[in-house]
């Protein structure tokens, strides 16, 4: 049997700013030294979907028309939306995304295109 060599690294958590690209090493750095592997791609899609899932229930329950059971009053919208930014993130590391790329090349295309879109839509004045 191999033997791991696991550094100790600090995850405690902490409160100053941290880059879209840091997010991405740090969370790569959680997976090699605390996780064994990534999930493959599909697994973490799927956990992904689940995570989305917990946040829509959530959201159904603060903001909509839902009450909350029991067991959704320990939950947390902050740490349900981390864990959808964690899924996305090991995804986006397991396939070779850069995240602060792809956004910035987003909101880029995102500009262009509807440019006035929003700005043209009533439905938005109220
Ligand atoms: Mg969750």
């Amino acid at each position: 049997m191999i033997e791991r060599i696991v550094q100790p690294v600090d995850f405690t958590p902490r409160t100053e700013d941290l880059s879209v690209r840091e997010m991405q090493r740090v969370t790569d750095e959680w997976i090699r030294t605390v996780g064994v592997r990534y999930f493959n791609e599909l697994t973490n899609f799927a956990q992904l979907a689940e995570e989305v899932g917990e946040v829509g229930r959530l959201v159904s329950r603060i903001y909509g028309e839902q009450s909350f059971k029991e067991s959704d009053k320990e939950r947390d919208l902050g740490e349900e939306l981390a864990d959808v930014l964690w899924v996305l993130t090991c995804l986006a590391n397991q396939t070779g995304v850069d995240l602060t790329d792809a956004f910035h090349k987003r909101l880029a295309k995102k500009t262009a295109r509807d440019k006035t879109r929003h700005q043209e839509n009533d439905k938005l004045r109220s």
